[in-house]
């Protein structure tokens, strides 16, 4: 069903206002097929749960808002078990769904908003856990001819927060549905990351389920991150940075405490929020856009600050990280202007 004028403030987690003047709401392959075929949508905006997405303006192309439903067991042997998950599920639904079948691999991942169709986008990840760790394959269609293809694990080429489709195949295909392989016993659980193993001691788990690792995940996240419907954000703003081994060299000689991760190839991982407290970015508010409190990564939206406003914002603490450390922060979010 194609729509007209239709407020987008309730379609993103920011909950800035703007309008789509051409709307459509696509519960199937064939119908996403048929809409892709209408000449207006083949370029149009490709829209989840808006939980990683900026509206910086009404956006002058059409969206497409996917939402296919349903989750099926597609394969099953005594250890593990396929799921096949239409890309319109809510992702912390699904995690719930697989919590109370009995299933592992997901628990790291609770309370992600947004939904299954963008996980792959951006390889989501929390907790020491990324969707491709589950990820067995994906469907899409491509918009120019709408055909149908699969890609395994190895196609997407997922990386941190990075995939084929924010590269090669950038707006050029939306994903139909999305395949995971998950435990149904020898649970692999991940509790070394964050406050996790801290968490379950607290409430004396020792022999932690997948659904006390949620619960975990899930206590800790609602203190520490703030809640969308309360103060809009769409989580980390930027990615962490990766430099070479020389550039972390060098900038290890001028800010001797600089905090890294290493990784596996030998380069440097460096927290953003870091980098942004430094130049004194945390916690500030100008007008209505700011950076929280406790959490210098996610920027926020006071109330009533324009998707134009938070962009600003953002090329500022940009250009403040850059100047200050030679480093230029890449947003994790997708600008729609
Ligand atoms: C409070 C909060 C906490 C968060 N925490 C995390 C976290 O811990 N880890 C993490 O990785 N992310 C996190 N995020 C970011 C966000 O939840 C994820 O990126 C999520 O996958 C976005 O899903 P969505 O459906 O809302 O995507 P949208 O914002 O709707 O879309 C995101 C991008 O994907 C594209 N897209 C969406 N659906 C499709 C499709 N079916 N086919 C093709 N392209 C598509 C869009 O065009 C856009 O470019 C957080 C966000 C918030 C608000």
């Amino acid at each position: 069903m194609i729509r007209q004028g239709v407020s987008l403030k309730t379609y993103n987690s920011f909950g800035v206002v703007a309008k789509a003047a051409l709307f459509a709401v696509e519960k199937s392959k064939e119908d996403l097929q048929l809409i892709l075929k209408d000449e207006r949508f083949r370029s149009a905006w490709i829209l989840g749960g808006g939980s990683n997405t900026v509206f910086c303006d009404s956006p002058k192309q059409p969206i497409i808002h996917v939402d296919i439903a349903g989750i099926k067991i597609i394969e099953e042997d005594n250890d593990d078990v396929v799921i096949n998950v239409g890309a319109g599920v809510n992702w912390h639904e699904l995690v719930l769904w697989s919590l109370e079948q009995g299933f592992g691999g997901l628990e790291n991942l609770s309370l992600i908003p947004g939904n299954v169709g963008a996980a792959p986008i951006q390889n989501i990840g929390a907790y020491g856990v990324e969707l491709q760790d589950v990820f067995e394959r994906c469907s899409f269609v491509y918009r120019n001819n709408q055909i149908i293809e699969t890609f395994d694990k190895a196609a997407c080429k997922f990386g941190y927060r990075d995939s084929i489709f924010k590269n090669e195949l950038k707006n050029k295909v939306v994903i139909t549905d999305v395949s995971l392989r998950l435990k149904k016993r020898n649970y692999k659980l991940n509790t070394s990351y964050g406050a996790i193993e801290q968490e379950l001691l607290s409430n004396n788990i020792s022999v932690p389920s997948p659904k006390d690792v949620s619960d975990a995940v899930i206590n800790i996240r609602s203190t520490k991150l703030p809640d969308p419907k309360q103060l809009g954000n769409a989580g980390s703003f930027f990615k962490n940075p990766i430099v070479s081994k020389s550039q972390f060299q060098k900038l290890k000689t001028s800010f001797a405490d600089i905090p890294h991760y290493t990784q596996p190839n030998g380069d440097y991982k460096i927290p953003a929020a870091w980098l942004i407290e430094q130049v004194g970015m945390k916690g500030i508010r100008e007008g209505e856009v700011g950076t929280h409190k406790h959490h210098a990564l996610v920027l926020v939206n006071y109330g009533n600050a324009s998707g134009q406003d938070i962009k600003s914002f953002s090329l500022n603490v940009q250009e403040k990280v850059q100047n200050h450390f030679n480093i230029l922060l890449q947003p994790e979010v997708n600008f729609c202007c």
